[in-house]
């Protein structure tokens, strides 16, 4: 954006220029009186973004001056739908107070940008979502011959969370899709994706030692290393994204939780391709709706929310931390007593953390500290129902230590907050009575004074004869006698009143006594504001010093979650999965929890088993359209996804080995704007799993090869097909039109070809949705061309075309090269020795590591004695 030069701006202006060199790429909020006003470019931007009327004021450089405003007490909503369109906006507020008598001569009020609202950086309810994290991410990538790994630290303002991490540089992306910041500090040349958009530039501190000296000021303490180890990348990720929010917040920094190096080794590797293909916490489209988050939660918090998102979003790879998640559902599930009343208490808990963080921030209103003290009560009701049980599971036990704490607190907050405290800081009445004698006797003195003038009302309208005599508190004049027009004649001549104002209806006069008690009220009010504010400042010291609540906090939102998975699995037709360390994969009457959720009420939903144990770990799906062959493929991911997460799964039984890295490929997508076609797509992410993939992965793709012709289509699924079945030997789901390569599996071995059943009857299809043994002999195209409303003389013509082709097809033999040798123009791979399979999985399940020689001389043996024909 350009705007004119400040030369020659009027005072006020030139405040506005000033102000705005501070952050040239946000709109400034400029407070003029009860507006905030916007000008220039700005106006003009924000005027078309929010629909509001764009006027001018004044002239700048003989042009008239843009401008527009938005009323100060309707400024969220405004600032969330700039937020939202991807604005940044600063806010200058006047830090001076308009005094009677202030000479013009002196130039505008004082203003000060006192804070910088980024999508990144925001705390109030109204501007973030509440079942969601809300993360700012810096990003250090080092260059140069012997660059490190890139660093990365993220932080939740509204919350404190503050962790960081070192991960390889191809994992980087995987890691953003997993947070999904709101907004990313990172320098121009680092390709961040998906992500490109919430780039902002970074500043990184000078050094990794600058970095670290920064960290540790920030927590005061001597060295980061109190808090783990944090690789310089890391180190000087965390300092940049300290730095930006310190100046976001006009200097002041919230308060953090300590960072905490994270390690993505024990968490199942998503890439964004997969993620975006399993719509875990949003659709393609950014909806919530038909997610499985949702499909999934019965969290009654909004932080409990935050946490489940979490888990989803990172599924664990630890059988044994999967198995305590379970056990605190788990043994909930047989009491629906403990249940109603656990969801009953947590539905009256408030948003601990995000009230905390605006506490810390300074930025908090009576009803934060409000939220504190009634959180308290929660956790402690909570905690009683929980210790009623002397066996409870780890992780109920390890919440329930937390819960019952911070007692002097909730005492001090009982005490010293009044039982409905006003909405904002400056209406009063936010301390109790009682709580503080000095404020109690301001009260006394303002309220005393007001029950004097009430009193004296009666008394003048007794000495002057005017019974209708009011007296009022007038905005401008203060208390005054107000008697009707008609009376006032009867009052002018006395000489202890004071004439103020007369008017046609009625006049208003005043006498000494009553300047006396306004001033003494006026006083006194102002004493009791001033001395409440010190003792709310007070109050918040003592919340912020309370180093109980943040576990508090995360312990009721644990709960949260297992109350919210035994009231999903309490319906009956949710499991809980045995998750080890093999490589089992087993799933009993599976089910997809969205698609489930979203079928009409008279449709029902067909469970499927999915059976990839190791001796047929690679299923070949193939099935006509439309007959739920991405459906299979993605409730198997999302099981996956479920189980590891610690949470019940839509089937009747399910065991698995844990799987290290996911990757789901359903679904069609091209990345033209990135210049990419469907197929370069397809490829690209054909090419991330072979790259990545090993024994422990499970690998579910849809129709590869789907974007070329036919013969080139076919070779590249069939060459993928062996590599994920003999060489990278993961488990996997391959859904194909190619029905030709179910007959590999005579060479395959651990191939097991499936298909969707399919009824015809009375010339129509009906598709069943059932996996069932076998390979499909068509793809009934034609048919889902007719269903889909293609005009019927089209799907005539293609329906005998296809009898054509097919009769044409059955006079070659075979009809496609696929059980040739490698046609003569294609490169030939070096031929590699065959192995009998049971050779190859010998040596596949061998750990060279753990043998002695004595049992690898035994293996050898065993080895040659299965190459003997
Ligand atoms: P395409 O190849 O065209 O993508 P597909 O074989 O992958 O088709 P899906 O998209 O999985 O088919 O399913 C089509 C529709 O069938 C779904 O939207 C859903 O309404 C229904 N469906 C799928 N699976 C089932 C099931 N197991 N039980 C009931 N309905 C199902």
């Amino acid at each position: 954006m350009t705007f004119p030069s400040p030369e020659g701006a009027t005072p006020a202006m030139a405040q506005w220029f000033a102000l705005k060199a501070e952050h040239p790429d946000a709109l400034l909020f400029f407070r003029m009186g009860d507006f905030y006003e916007l000008f220039f470019n700005d106006a003009e931007a924000a005027a078309a973004a929010l629909d509001i009327s764009l006027t001018a004021r004044g002239t700048h450089g003989g042009e008239p001056i843009a401008m527009c405003g938005v009323p100060v007490h309707a400024a969220q909503a405004y600032l969330a739908r700039l937020i939202r369109r991807g604005f940044r906006v600063s806010v200058a507020e006047q830090t001076e107070q308009p005094r009677k008598g202030r000479p013009a001569s002196k130039g505008p009020l004082r203003r000060e940008v006192v804070r910088l609202i980024t999508p990144g950086t925001l705390t109030e309810d109204e501007l973030l979502e509440a079942g969601r994290q809300n993360l700012l991410a810096a990003i250090i990538c080092p260059t140069g011959r012997d660059a490190s790994d890139p660093g990365l630290a993220w932080i939740d303002i509204s919350t404190g969370l503050f962790e960081t991490a070192t991960v390889p540089a191809r994992d980087l992306n995987d890691l953003l899709g997993r947070l999904d910041p709101a907004e990313i500090l990172c320098a121009d040349n680092v390709d961040l994706g998906d992500f490109a958009g919430r780039r902002t530039p970074i500043v990184p501190p000078a050094s990794a030692d600058a970095a670290r000296q920064r960290m540790a000021e920030a927590f005061g303490v001597a060295s980061p290393d109190a808090f783990g180890t944090f690789s310089d990348a890391e180190a000087m990720a965390a300092a940049a994204a300290i730095d930006y929010i310190r100046r976001s917040q006009a200097g002041q920094l919230p308060r953090l939780s300590h960072p905490r190096p994270s390690d993505s080794s024990d968490i199942l590797g998503l890439d964004p391709a997969t993620r975006a293909s399993l719509d875990l916490l949003r659709t393609r489209d950014g909806e919530t709706e038909h997610t499985l988050f949702a499909a999934v939660s019965r969290t009654v918090t909004a932080a409990g929310s935050r946490m489940l998102a979490d888990w989803i979003a990172a599924p664990l790879t630890d059988p044994e931390r999967i198995a305590r998640r379970q056990a605190g559902w788990v043994w909930l599930l047989d009491k629906p007593g403990i249940r109603d009343d656990l969801r009953a208490s947590l539905r009256a808990a408030p948003d601990m953390a995000r009230a905390l963080g605006r506490l810390s921030l300074g930025r908090g209103q009576p009803r934060d500290a409000v939220a504190i003290r009634l959180a308290i009560g929660v956790a402690r009701e909570i905690g009683t129902i929980l210790n009623r049980h002397d066996t409870l599971p780890l992780i109920m036990e390890q919440a329930a230590r937390h819960l019952d704490r911070a007692h002097e607190l909730q005492d001090l907050l009982a005490r010293a907050l009044s039982e409905n405290p006003p909405a904002r800081m400056d209406d009063g009445g936010i301390i109790a009575s009682g709580y503080d004698a000095e404020l109690d006797a301001q009260r006394e003195l303002r309220d005393g004074s007001r029950r004097v003038i009430a009193a004296l009302q009666q008394e003048y309208a007794t000495e002057f004869g005017v019974p209708n005599l009011k007296i009022r508190h007038h905005a401008q004049l203060g208390y005054v006698i107000e008697v009707p027009a008609a009376a006032s004649a009867r009052l002018r001549g006395r000489e202890d009143l004071i004439m103020r104002q007369g008017t046609a209806s009625a006049s208003r006069f005043s006498t000494e006594r009553l300047v006396s008690l306004d001033q003494q009220i006026a006083q006194a009010a102002e004493n009791a504001g001033l001395r409440e504010r010190h003792l709310f400042t007070q109050v918040v010291g003592r919340i912020l010093d309370e180093t109980a609540l943040p576990d508090m906090a995360a312990a009721l939102s644990c709960i949260d979650i297992a109350q919210s998975c035994a009231m999903l699995a309490g319906g009956g037709m949710w499991c809980c999965p045995a998750v080890g360390t093999d490589t089992s994969f087993v799933i009993r009457a599976g089910r997809h929890p969205v698609v489930e959720a979203a079928l009409p009420k008279n449709a029902r939903f067909t469970p499927n088993d999915c059976d990839l144990e190791p001796d047929h770990r690679v299923m070949l799906l193939t099935g006509p359209n439309m007959a739920g062959k991405s459906t299979f493929l993605r409730q198997t991911a999302l099981a996956v996804i479920l189980a590891q997460a610690g949470l019940p799964v839509s089937a009747q039984a399910m065991r698995i080995g844990v799987v290290d890295r996911l990757f789901s490929r359903v679904g069609a997508s091209d990345d033209l704007a990135r210049g990419r076609s469907t197929f370069m797509v397809e490829m690209t992410e054909t090419a991330a799993i072979l790259n990545q993939a090993g024994p422990r992965s499970l690998v579910v793709v849809d129709e590869i090869g789907r974007g070329t012709s036919t013969l080139d289509g076919l070779a590249i699924a069939w060459a993928v097909l062996e590599t994920l079945h003999s060489t990278l030997r993961c488990r996997a789901i391959f859904a194909t039109h190619f029905h030709e390569l179910a007959e590999l599996a005579d060479s395959m071995p651990r191939l097991s070809p499936h298909t969707m059943s399919v009824r015809e009857w009375k010339g129509q299809v009906i598709f069943q949705h059932e996996v069932i043994p076998g390979s499909a002999r068509r793809s009934w195209g034609v048919h889902v061309a007719r269903l889909a409303g293609v005009p019927e003389p089209v799907v005539r013509r293609a329906g005998r075309l296809l009898s054509m082709l097919e009769k044409e097809r059955g006079r070659q033999a075979p009809p496609l090269p696929l059980f040739e040798q490698a046609s003569p123009d294609m490169p030939e791979e070096p031929e590699a020795p065959a192995l009998p399979p049971a050779a190859m999985d010998m040596i596949a399940e061998l750990d060279p590591d753990a043998l002695s020689p004595r049992t690898a001389l035994e293996m050898l043996y065993k080895l040659k004695k299965l190459l003997k024909p």
